[in-house]
């Protein structure tokens, strides 16, 4: 049998040291910063829709490895997508790490960011991979407040 969970670490440490995603966006509609004390985490996360489309994403910032790659692959995986499939992936995101959702096909939207599945076994590191999620979140607040 395969281990999974070592494919799904070189995939973090990729995203983490390489990240197509870290740069800023030219023209940003949100820019919200995110923080975690715990780990020291701090990022800044751009986004520019398109009407109710996410058409592209950006962040910049420092942390752990978690964190960034967390980052990293959640613009992978909601760039493209329109705000309420972004809120219901992100909603199943903090599902999974919660275990609340354990059903591998209803995990299967999650595309890459399924690797933070394990996340839930070291708790000092769930705020890291959940802080892009809350912040993203944030954003689509900021917008639904606004309309
Ligand atoms: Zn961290």
């Amino acid at each position: 049998m395969e281990d999974l969970s070592a494919v799904y670490n070189d995939l973090i440490m990729e995203h983490s040291m390489f990240s197509e995603n870290k740069k800023d966006l030219e023209k940003a509609d949100y820019c919200q910063m995110g923080h975690n004390p715990n780990c020291g985490d701090e990022i800044k996360l751009e986004v520019k829709l398109d009407g109710d489309r996410i058409e592209d994403l950006a962040f910049s910032g420092h942390g752990c490895a978690i964190s960034q790659a967390s980052t990293s692959i959640m613009i992978d995986t909601i760039k493209g997508k329109t705000i309420e499939e972004a809120n219901e992936i992100i909603a199943t995101f903090i599902s999974m790490i919660k275990r609340e959702i354990t059903d591998q096909e209803e995990l299967e939207k999650l595309e890459e960011a399924i690797a933070f599945k394990n996340i839930s076994n070291m708790p000092a590191r769930v705020k890291c991979a959940l802080l892009a999620w809350h912040t993203m979140e944030d954003i689509i607040q900021q917008k639904e407040s606004a309309t």
